[in-house]
């Protein structure tokens, strides 16, 4: 099962049930890689890649029980 960047059906591996997966964005390698390269550019700048949402990775979350069932990475 691949996790994408918007939330998918799955059934969950812990209550067994057919869930749509709740997600959370969290910071990840293409974060920071995404500051290094806009510090490296345009040092005041390099808040932008960390505050937004497109750089960052996105975790699957069954809402149901809140187990983690799977992450999205960008690289
Ligand atoms: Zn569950």
């Amino acid at each position: 099962m691949l996790f994408g960047e918007y939330p998918v059906q799955v059934t969950c591996g812990n209550c067994c049930r057919t869930i749509v997966t709740k997600t959370r964005t969290a910071r990840g390698f293409c974060t920071y890689l995404a500051a290094y390269i806009v510090c490296i550019v345009c040092c005041p700048c390099v808040l932008i890649p960390l505050c937004s949402k497109e750089c960052k990775d996105v975790h699957h979350f069954c809402p149901s029980c809140g187990t983690m069932l799977g992450v999205y990475r960008r690289i």
